[in-house]
């Protein structure tokens, strides 16, 4: 039995004070204030706010280094820059590439899987099923409609070790695509989509859940035939029971946006992301988007990776820290919700909230500790407790 006492304890509806029991890695009391026995080991968090290790589902690299890289030392370098920042689940995720590539990233999830210094909870595939229109950053060579035997032999492959699918709900194919990933507990999101309302709704119906990182790459209301038609934005507001994404590396979004989303849908469906890219959690000046090739050169400045002349933002650089900070000290979130949309709901959304996401009797003791700024302490798996 381990005693974490003079703790400030984050749980999804308030700030406890006491102390954390956690015994075999499994929370067994939250703001405990009895006696500590002689025996137990206690560990003194000395004032710090602990809250529930971040659960992040869109996650592309960080300390130099792309998933997409799929080598041992991108696995493990994403994995520390992350959790050194308060992220202890996470979902490796793949861009638009090859099948070959997409393969060469199962083998190694494969291999590493369980040899992390984080939890992976499976892999996200952010394409290569999206719209050519919204492609955003992505390589258009490997955009492309859903075909029957390619997702035969992608599940075939990968249809174990996949756990979300963003993908656009117009294409052709969407269907074959929705009925066999859903069948294998698959979560569907409408993403890099230029989808109207109708084509979201019966999406709904085929089982997508969630929106991938709203307001990026999702038209709003447009106009056809003179007819103003809403577009993915309104959809993600008007279809109650989905869930969204929201980046908050407070340069994508402003304020109002997030509070906008708080209102409407509630943080029990939004989960902030960082969908970070390589450079993520490290101070260099200059990366790469993706593969490490002149034409995929970036900047980096003011917090968010650029196109070299600055035209566009070409993705987060986003830690687990920033978005803490973001979303209560700049967006004036309270606590407890601005941690809730970094853990309970993403492990809720991709159905692992029975063990992880709070602190709550009976869930896996993964933990950060925080200052009174909200800079990391240090994170603890269930595992090392
Ligand atoms: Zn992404």
């Amino acid at each position: 039995m381990t005693f974490i006492k003079n703790a400030k304890l984050v749980t999804p509806e308030s700030v406890i004070e006491g102390a954390l029991v956690v015994q075999d890695g499994k929370i067994k009391d939250v703001g405990y204030t009895g006696e500590i026995p002689a025996e137990a080991k206690a560990i003194d968090a000395n004032g710090a706010f602990v809250t529930p290790g971040f659960v992040e589902i869109h996650l592309h690299g960080g300390g130099g280094y792309d998933f997409m890289d799929a080598t041992e030392e991108a696995f493990d370098g994403i994995a520390a820059a992350h959790r050194a920042h308060g992220t202890t689940t996470l979902l490796p995720t793949a861009v638009a590439c090859p099948p070959e590539q997409m393969y060469a990233l199962f083998d190694m999830y494969r291999k590493l899987k369980d040899k992390g210094c984080v939890h992976y909870a499976g892999l996200h595939l952010e394409g290569p099923y999206i719209s050519m229109e919204q492609k955003g950053a992505q390589n258009p060579t490997y955009v492309r409609n859903p075909e029957k035997a390619e997702i035969d032999e992608l599940l075939e492959r990968g249809g174990d070790i996949v756990k979300m699918c963003t993908a656009a709900p117009e294409l052709p194919g969407i269907e074959y695509l929705a009925s066999e990933f859903k069948k294998r507990g698959i979560v569907l999101s409408v993403g890099h989509s230029d989808a109207i309302y109708a084509d979201v709704e019966k999406a709904h119906a085929m089982g997508f859940s969630h929106f991938t990182h709203l307001y990026s790459n999702t038209p709003t209301v447009r106009k056809i035939n003179q007819v103003l038609y809403a577009g993915v934005r309104e959809a993600a507001y008007l279809l109650e029971d989905m869930d969204i994404e929201l980046i908050a590396d407070g340069c994508h979004l402003a304020k109002e946006v997030l509070l906008l989303a708080l209102k409407v849908k509630g943080a029990d469906k939004i989960n902030l992301t960082s969908d970070a890219m390589r450079a993520a959690g490290t101070n260099v000046t200059e990366s790469f988007l993706g593969a490490k090739l002149p034409e995929n050169r970036v900047i980096i400045e003011g917090g968010v990776a650029k196109l070299p002349d600055r035209s566009f933002f070409a993705g987060s650089i986003a830690t687990g820290d920033i978005m803490l900070r973001w979303a209560h000290k700049k967006c004036d979130v309270d606590l407890p919700t601005a941690v809730k949309m970094l853990s309970l709901t993403p492990a809720r959304i991709i159905g692992l909230d029975k063990c992880k996401g709070s602190l709550e009797v009976g869930k896996d003791a993964d933990l950060a500790f925080w200052d009174a700024d909200f800079n990391i302490q240090k994170t603890m798996l269930c595992k090392e407790i």
